[in-house]
């Protein structure tokens, strides 16, 4: 693991923030027979810890993880000394007025600048919450989603005995409009959810066709964009239908973005956004414990979920003081990297007569398969790559996508209309570092392949 310089910055770090309660009693320090025994058992614990894999490294490069930044570390680490609570003024002030300033960069990114937001342990939450505002709205209505979007909007739908059907994606992985408008002329789809960026293949819905069926139809539309969020900033180098749903994300109903995916942060830190700001309303409710040292909005007032971490918000703030979300700057130069190294990835791919791609990256993830004469063969043959691959440390992820997603001369055998599902590898080029890594990542899918077949 490099050697960053992420402890002396948290000693400064700390150091300022004990200033500022430097005026109380002190406290008794701890003995050197606890520290001995901390000490021991932290060991062990770091030990444990070799059970995984090299999430921060560029080789690995299976699924969505990518590590924080190092000032949200710090940041974070330094706030958990207060362990500040962003339920409410009470337990957590500094961070929840850093949390309002931090959503409402996120809120500006998507253009809104009137929006009711927070953030959430995670996008499932902030799904949760968006799904829950919709079933409120439209009580007896139903939710739709593709069959490409995040299993977590059926099971949230589950939850909240609201009715959920899921329509066909095209051979992109992206919502069929076609199959949208089937279910919606049935006059009992209250919101449409809408995947910019799905969590399998990446794929990017048609948003701006999902609006103009919106006029038409009148429902309300969800953005689930947990992973793809942050690709608005660089909508305008997106290809040309990915670029339309992006430009039109503003028009929205609620967004859900993960501040922990693509955002740099540590885990625990989704967002939800709300267009209307009134919809505050279906929160209301009143805390016999906490809402009292101040009339004005505390966080829990405006969330479902009570404790949260106040620590996510000031590493969230820290990096986006760092790294602000505008067009051409650093943090969007970064993406546009892992959306090189994806398309990068994809022509070895695309050129490689071993392997076949259902389609290119539309953001930074691809998905391909092993040549076969079978789908069931194919399916075998990822699984060998994918583990001869970790062998060689080169760490990639598995997939079941649609057998339907690859063109019908890819399996000679493939029966026509068949709705089987195929192994597929799949990568997440999500860490910057990925592109200039991607020569030493292809050799060694090449040598995972040889030594596999
Ligand atoms: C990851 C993801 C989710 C779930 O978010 P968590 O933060 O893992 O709870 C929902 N939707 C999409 C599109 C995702 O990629």
């Amino acid at each position: 693991m490099p050697q960053d310089p992420s402890l002396d910055l948290l000693a400064s770090a700390l150091g300022r923030l004990q200033q500022n309660f430097a005026a109380l009693p002190a406290l008794p320090e701890p003995t050197p027979g606890s520290i001995r025994k901390m000490a021991a058992v932290l060991e062990r614990a770091a030990e444990r810890m070799a059970d995984n894999l090299p999430y921060f490294h560029p080789l690995y490069a299976g699924q969505m993880l990518k590590p924080p930044h190092p000032v949200a570390r710090v940041a974070y680490a330094m706030a958990m000394w207060l362990n500040p609570n962003n339920h409410a003024l009470d337990g957590g002030r500094a961070s929840s007025v850093m949390e309002l300033e931090s959503v409402r960069e996120i809120a500006a990114m998507f253009g809104w600048q009137n929006h009711l937001g927070h953030l959430t342990s995670s996008g499932t939450f902030a799904n949760l919450e968006a799904l829950w505002i919709a079933g409120q709205l439209a009580p007896g209505k139903r939710i739709v989603a593709s069959d490409q979007a995040h299993y977590t909007h059926a099971r949230i739908s589950g939850v909240l005995r609201l009715d959920f059907t899921s329509v066909a994606a095209d051979d992109r992985g992206r919502m069929d409009i076609a199959a949208l408008e089937r279910e919606l002329k049935k006059g009992d789809v209250g919101t449409v959810v809408v995947t910019l960026g799905t969590t399998a293949t990446g794929s990017v819905d048609p948003l701006d066709r999902v609006l103009d069926l919106s006029r038409e139809y009148g429902f309300r539309i969800h953005v689930d964009a947990a992973y793809g969020g942050y690709f608005r900033l660089i909508a305008s180098s997106l290809d040309t239908a990915a670029r339309s749903a992006f430009d039109a994300i503003g028009e929205a109903d609620s967004i859900v973005v993960d501040p922990h995916k693509h955002g740099l942060q540590p885990y625990g830190c989704g967002c939800i956004l709300l267009r209307d700001p009134a919809l505050g309303r279906f929160y209301k409710h009143d805390s016999p414990y906490t809402y009292f040292t101040s009339g004005e909005l505390h966080l829990g007032e405006i969330s479902l979920e009570c404790s949260r971490a106040g620590a996510a918000a000031v590493a969230l703030w820290a990096t986006q003081q760092l790294l602000p979300l505008v067009p051409h700057g650093e943090f969007a130069a970064a993406l546009d990297q892992s959306r090189s190294a994806a398309r990068k990835f994809y022509a070895f791919i695309e050129e490689d007569c071993r392997f076949v791609a259902p389609f290119p990256p539309e953001l930074d993830i691809v998905v391909w398969a092993v040549k076969s004469v079978s789908i069931e063969e194919s399916s075998r043959k990822a699984t060998t790559v994918f583990q001869r691959a970790a062998q060689l440390d080169l760490h990639l992820a598995l997939v079941q996508v649609p057998a339907a997603f690859f063109p019908p001369a890819t399996w000679p055998n493939r029966p026509d209309n068949c709705e089987a599902m195929v192994t597929c590898l799949r990568s997440v080029l999500m860490k910057p570092e990925h592109l200039e890594w991607i020569e030493i990542l292809l050799q060694k899918l090449d040598q995972a392949t040889e030594e596999s077949s």
